[in-house]
């Protein structure tokens, strides 16, 4: 198999499957590695500990031969032989030969001389040599006393150390075999528990597919990276399921207030078909009642989409309103043409150096709901207070009215979308029920807060109020 079907063989395989490969590979290679260190150090160790004791034992004879200032005469060299004796030991010999590389003596244990030949060496030597599948060790140094210089050899048989550092390598290999399969089933363990919270997850998304989004993950009691994941996981699902009911709650409250309209449409109409449009004073009403819910449902439908448009979009960008004061002056003058009837006091005090961060067409829009309100739920005549000022870096608007209230029980819901309080009048003044609805979320959207206070027959009170700053550049712009 060559380099890229191997990669292309490795980059299908399943994600368990790669795990258990390369946890397990990267466990065996690290024992190959510690074992291959560690079987060179402990071979080179024993070897070193080895050429240390001949080196020794080279020394002793050595010394021995010096200090008994040896002569290696026909008639002296029984003496010597019997020094050398009791140097010597199992499984070595002890051979001492002339410049000419012939043999003076030799006392050996266990090692037949022919096995090394004699070699003349100027200096000491240590050499590791093979005969007939013997390890031997070979030491040489040269000697000289008196007129006699020679060659002092010493031959050890290392077959021992050779068995034992075989011995190792054989106990490393098994273990190293050993290593091969406990990786593989470690690593295939280590895949499993890594993978299993993985693969709740999957279940728990294939449920979700086929059962419905109240589905949910069931998170072990352990905080970890895994948990945080299912808890995420969990929490997306519930914002899922609470987008789902709003949106279909939505679908039949609006189609709830369709519905109304329509029928009175279909009935008016099937009317005219029948026989209405002979009698001129039915066909008339019919018409007028008709056009009415018309305009009804073109401004349901008109709130709908504001409505869903300030719910899609996320927090508004940084759009502001400089002097503040002139946008809702303007509003209130063009309400008061309106309606002639109501009286209108502003008092909008702290805003020739101010920036409101509201868009300009967004606060227009929101007070236009408010004033709407404080007409439709007020008595001919009566007074709307509209108030502005800055505190606290808030630009905070009170809107205030002296009309029918809202009852306490129900001041909680009328931000809801379509809650009114009382439907046919708020029907009847051509109220959808979407208006604070709008108006609250985008407030909402500029970090800006908006609070009701009233008392039934007394009179309601909006407060809203936006973050609001030094002006830009600090000059008075004119707002047309
Ligand atoms: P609507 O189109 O019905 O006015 P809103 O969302 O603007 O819808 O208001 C919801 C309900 O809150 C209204 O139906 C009304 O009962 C009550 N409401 C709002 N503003 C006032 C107010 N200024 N005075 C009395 N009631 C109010």
């Amino acid at each position: 198999m060559n380099l890229p079907s191997l990669k292309r063989t490795l980059s299908r395989m399943p994600f368990k499957w790669m795990l258990t490969l390369w946890s397990a590979v990267l466990i065996f290679v690290l024992f190959v590695a510690y074992n291959t260190v560690q079987y060179v150090y402990v071979e080179k160790w024993m070897m070193a500990q080895e050429k240390k004791q001949a080196r020794q034992k080279m020394n002793e004879v050595l010394n021995g031969l010096l200090e008994r200032e040896a002569g290696f005469a026909e008639d002296e060299l029984l003496r010597n032989r019997s020094y050398l004796d009791k140097k010597n030991q199992s499984d070595q010999m002890i051979r001492i030969i002339d410049q000419h590389g012939d043999k003076v003596i030799a006392v050996s244990d266990g090692i037949p001389e022919e096995w090394i030949a004699p070699e003349v060496k100027p200096e000491t030597e240590i050499v590791v040599t093979d005969h007939a599948g013997h390890s031997l060790l070979v030491i040489r140094s040269p000697i000289t006393i008196h007129s006699f210089h020679g060659t002092v050899e010493i031959v050890r048989n290392i077959d021992q150390f050779q068995r034992l550092t075989e011995a190792i390598l054989r106990v490393f290999l098994f273990s190293g075999l050993g290593a091969v399969v406990l990786s593989g089933l470690g690593g295939g363990l280590l895949a499993r528990q890594l993978l299993k919270p993985l693969q709740l997850m999957a279940r728990t998304m294939r449920d979700v597919e086929r059962k419905g989004v109240q589905e949910r993950i069931a998170v072990p009691d352990k905080e970890d990276e895994m948990t945080t994941l299912m808890k995420i996981f969990n929490e997306m699902m519930d914002q899922v399921e609470r987008s789902f009911s709003q949106q279909s709650q939505f679908v039949e409250d609006a189609s709830h207030e369709l519905r109304t309209p329509i029928a009175i449409m279909d009935g008016h109409l099937s009317l005219l078909l029948s026989w209405g449009k002979h009698d001129p004073e039915t066909l008339e009403e019919s018409l007028n009642i008709s056009y009415h819910e018309l305009t009804r449902i073109k401004a349901l439908v008109q709130d709908l989409l504001t409505l869903t448009r300030t719910e899609k979009d996320g927090l508004a960008a940084d759009e502001v309103t400089v002097r503040a004061d002139r946008t809702i002056l303007n509003i209130v003058g063009q309400w008061e043409q309106l309606h002639p009837q109501y009286t209108f006091e502003t008092k909008l005090t702290g805003f020739a150096d101010r920036e409101v961060v509201v868009a300009e067409r967004h606060l227009e829009q929101i007070m236009m709901i408010l004033l709407d309100n404080a007409v439709k739920y007020s008595e001919v005549g009566s007074p709307v207070r509209v108030t502005g000022s800055v505190r606290n870096e808030a630009a905070v608007f009170e809107i205030a009215d002296s009309g029918v209230g809202i009852p306490e029980k129900d001041l909680p819901y009328v931000t809801d979308r379509f809650y009114r309080v009382d439907k046919a009048r708020s029907r009847k003044q051509g109220g959808t029920g979407l208006g604070l609805a709008i108006a609250k979320r985008l407030i909402e959207r500029y970090n800006g807060q908006m609070t009701i206070q009233s008392k039934e027959s007394a009179g309601t009170t909006v407060t809203i109020s936006f973050p609001c700053r030094a002006h830009a550049d600090g000059r008075e712009v004119k707002v047309q």
